[in-house]
């Protein structure tokens, strides 16, 4: 597998997200922050690819990271994920035997006996420092965007870059910005179900077809914002894709849309069609948790051409 192919997995971690009794809706940032923890301990060879063990440090690293992140009533509960994340495919928690697959509530008291271990080529991938490097700062890019300095401080451990036993950093075979972009595009396609949110074109070829006539815009661009969260995305046919990113229409806080004073309905019946969009409702997800973030929004707003 390439580090792409993973990084694309990793953006589409099954993390779930928050019922909206518990506040905010919002993803649950337990998966990626375990990985994270993982990535640590590796680095600080308290673990290996195929033997990341189910200790106090690894709780100690989750729990430093939780408390950056954590929303309304998170809980601090690291074993969650240690057991849920075997149903993203590549993170096998076994027992003591290390054969056994844990299918119960992993306690404080299994501490120093069970195990997990990365499979599906995962185990390669993060043998190597440079991957883990570039799939922490993928995880964060996603989950966790607002948080990015703190969760990528020199605080961390700096042990591999000196660990003279850890592989060479090679260059990777492929551009792992590839695997986030087509990654961000999946998921925020799946969100909006391949519907335009401007104008409700919905394009669904088969997936087989890896093509689609929707785009996932990003609304604070990822060069500024480093924000690949799925709040800071909007699905947009290319029509208006060129639009927005010429800022002559945009998403407003309110959750409909502004159009510029520059297009003119005499000139051509396209910008007709872009000046009819005004005051329409943005069309969006049903989940709540993936509505785009009111600072991606002013930040459009504030880019439209008066
Ligand atoms: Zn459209």
């Amino acid at each position: 597998m390439l580090i792409a192919a993973a990084i694309e997995r990793l953006y589409d971690l099954n993390v779930g997200t928050t019922p909206v009794q518990e506040g905010a809706p919002h993803e649950k940032p337990h998966k990626p922050l375990l990985l994270m923890a993982a990535f640590d301990l590796i680095d600080e060879g308290l673990a290996t690819p195929d033997h990341i063990p189910w200790c106090q440090e690894i709780r100690d690293r989750f729990t430093a990271r939780f408390n950056l992140v954590r929303k309304h009533n998170d809980q601090n509960n690291p074993d969650l994920p240690f057991r849920y994340l075997a149903g993203d495919g590549f993170w096998e928690p076994v027992e003591a035997d290390g054969v056994t697959p844990i299918r119960r509530q992993i306690l404080v008291s299994d501490i120093g006996k069970v195990f997990a271990r990365l499979t599906d080529g995962f185990e390669f991938l993060v043998a190597i420092p440079e991957n883990r490097r570039k799939m922490r700062e993928a995880l964060v890019a996603r989950y966790f965007p607002h948080h990015a300095a703190a969760l990528l401080s020199s605080a961390l451990p700096q042990s591999a870059i000196s660990d003279p036993l850890s592989p060479p950093a090679k260059v990777a075979e492929d551009e792992p910005e590839s695997g986030r972009s087509t990654a961000f595009r999946r998921k925020i396609l799946e969100i909006y179900d391949h519907q335009c949110a401007a104008c409700g074109l919905r394009i669904k070829l088969p997936a087989a077809y890896d093509v689609s006539f929707i785009d996932a815009a990003h609304l604070i661009p990822f060069a500024d914002s480093r924000n690949d969260h799925p709040t800071n995305g909007l699905a947009l046919c290319k029509n208006h894709h060129w639009a927005m990113d010429r800022n002559l229409i945009a998403p407003c806080p309110d959750h409909h849309w502004r159009v510029s004073h520059v297009l003119d309905p005499r000139r051509s019946n396209g910008e007709a069609d872009l000046l009819d969009l005004a005051g329409k409702k943005l069309l969006l997800p049903q989940d709540q948790a993936f509505h785009p973030a009111g600072e991606g929004l002013e930040w459009r707003c504030k880019q439209l051409i008066a």
